[in-house]
């Protein structure tokens, strides 16, 4: 098994390296803001996050409706 301790994920949107324990908390950030990003995973599959949509249905949003 093989540790790597390089910053081998890539966040696209901020045109940045990260290391891999830290591109969740990243990806957490854009989602915080409410922005599109796509982030490169250590294993080079690329995945793209469409945050921007989640505005219209927030927590409160789906509470609402079961109300
Ligand atoms: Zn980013």
């Amino acid at each position: 098994m093989t540790v790597t301790t390089r910053k081998n994920c890539y966040c696209y949107t901020c045109d940045k390296y990260f290391h891999y324990l830290g591109i969740n908390r990243h990806r957490s950030m854009h989602r915080d803001r409410k922005e599109d990003c796509i982030i490169m995973y250590t294993h080079g599959d690329t995945k793209t996050f469409r945050f921007s949509k989640l505005q219209v249905a927030s927590n409160d949003e789906v509470e609402r409706r079961f109300i």
